[in-house]
């Protein structure tokens, strides 16, 4: 493929969605992989709707993915001159039209066709009036073609046929003089060199019009591919209602940025049976062939899955720096959080196998952390027992002296411990891990202790101990 020029065209009336995400990433992966050009375009001439804060989260999310953008952003807004040059070309060779229907006419026709149980459609009133409107407000439509058919040769779907009788004669700039989204996309596909135009299939319907004005204005085509639409788990279009659809979100539920590409390149797109990828990966083997025609319903398990395989395949202290803020957000201060950057490497090294999110390391992280801890009261009934008490007393006995305090001189005290008391390594490592851990779920117990360091092991099983009463009961 020749470097391909692509872009991501949002229009800016709400957050990121994770949706707009897939389509952008289709079209910078294409222009990663192939040597070519991702253009970030906004598409606000809707300004009602278009605030500054969504361009805001747009750029931002973006920026947070790793999807940098080689041009742009464009803003319609600032192309309003662009468009009317090409407005006028179109009327001056007959293939748009002042059309001078009131709103209330339109809607009027509109209720009519609908209680016929007719699609509405435009009459074509205005199509070929010669009738004079001094100084009455008008709008532009598009001389669409009313016969035959046209033919969208989709990269995705495919050969899709459309009636030509099915479009009518579509407003290109609205009475307040703005261009409306068909007109402009055009303009700006053409304009900007697009090869390509890669969007979700929500506007499979809009191309026919799209490649009329192309055509129209002696413009070449670009390729197009629609992307099947996400689902959610109840195959209905995803929403709100499914859970989280904006891509802040899922930032803030601590996944990281390459697991949202990964898991949203493979929804729509395949590589053999692969579903791990790096994004250095994809940027070697992406390409539309193995696009899916079918629509995905969003996963939030698999997604999941593959947030934790991102989480155990990075550098450790890339992770630490990740997870920091997420430690003040369960609550740590930064005086609890001040360990040097060893402590938080040992710290992520331990708890990356088990942990999905970031969320879930920086709670994992908290007893290591924090001074006191919480023992959780069924451990503490079934491991506490007075049964190991005296072995627990020498454990912490025993460990005062380990010097230094790490896991090669931790195992053979620990083991010392064992072998006077008579006990296999399983009896012993739960209970010990309960008193350290306030629970039955832990890296291994060595880690648990060169973590938590010397003073607050030997603290927290002394404190354990003491939570036993010192009579064999018969349980
Ligand atoms: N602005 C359109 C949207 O956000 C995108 C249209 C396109 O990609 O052509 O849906």
């Amino acid at each position: 493929m020749n470097a391909p020029r692509v872009r991501f065209a949002p229009s800016p009336t709400g957050y990121l969605h994770i949706g707009g995400v897939r389509t952008a990433l289709f079209n910078w992966l294409l222009a990663r992989r192939f040597g070519g050009t991702f253009i970030l375009r906004i598409e606000d001439t809707d300004q009602s709707r278009s605030t500054d804060e969504s361009i805001q989260a747009i750029l931002r999310g973006l920026e947070w993915l790793g999807m940098n953008v080689d041009e742009g952003p464009y803003r319609q807004t600032e192309r309003l001159g662009i468009y009317r040059e090409q407005v006028d070309k179109l009327l001056a060779d007959g293939k748009a039209y002042r059309c001078f229907c009131t709103p209330e006419d339109l809607d009027e026709k509109r209720k009519i066709a609908i209680a016929n149980k007719e699609t509405p459609k435009y009459d074509g009133r205005c199509r070929d009036s010669t009738e004079s409107h001094d100084g009455q407000p008008f709008s532009i439509r598009f001389r669409s073609p009313t016969e035959g058919d046209t033919v969208v040769k989709d990269l995705i779907k495919g050969e899709v046929t459309f009636n030509n009788s099915v479009l009518d004669d579509l407003v290109i700039v609205r009475q307040d003089g703005l261009p409306t989204y068909n007109f402009s996309v055009v303009v700006d596909d053409a304009l900007m060199g697009m090869t390509h135009v890669l969007r979700g299939d929500d506007h499979l319907n809009n191309t026919p019009r799209q490649i009329h004005i192309f055509h129209a204005l002696g413009f070449p085509l670009p390729e197009f591919g629609h992307l099947p639409m996400i689902l959610g788990e109840d195959k209905s279009r995803l929403s709100k209602r499914h859970g989280a659809t904006s891509i802040t979100e899922y930032e803030d539920m601590g996944f990281l940025p390459e697991a949202m590409i990964n898991y949203l390149i493979r929804l729509g797109w395949s590589h053999g049976d692969q579903e791990i990828f790096s994004i250095q990966e994809l940027t070697e083997v992406f390409s539309l062939d193995h696009a899916m025609k079918a629509a995905a319903a969003f996963d939030p398990d698999k997604l999941s899955w593959v947030n934790s395989q991102h989480i155990q395949s990075q550098e450790p202290d890339h992770i630490a720096t990740l997870l920091r803020p997420f430690l003040g957000r369960e609550g740590m201060t930064t005086e609890e959080t001040t360990r040097d950057d060893e402590w938080m490497r040992k710290l992520v090294v331990a708890l990356q196998p088990r942990s999905r999110t970031l969320v879930e390391m920086a709670q994992s992280s908290a007893v290591y952390i924090r001074t006191d801890i919480e023992i959780d009261e069924q451990a503490k009934t079934k491991f506490l027992k007075p049964a190991i008490k005296p072995a627990l007393e020498s454990l912490a006995a025993t460990l005062q002296t380990v010097s230094p305090f790490i896991h090669d001189t931790l195992e053979p005290a620990f083991q010392s411990v064992l072998e006077k008391h008579e006990l296999k390594m399983g009896k012993l490592a739960q209970p010990v891990r309960v008193a350290l851990t306030g629970g039955t779920a832990s890296p291994g117990i060595y880690d648990v202790m060169e973590l938590l360091r010397q003073e607050k092991t030997c603290e927290r099983l002394t404190k354990a101990v003491a939570l036993i009463p010192n009579t064999q009961e018969s349980a």
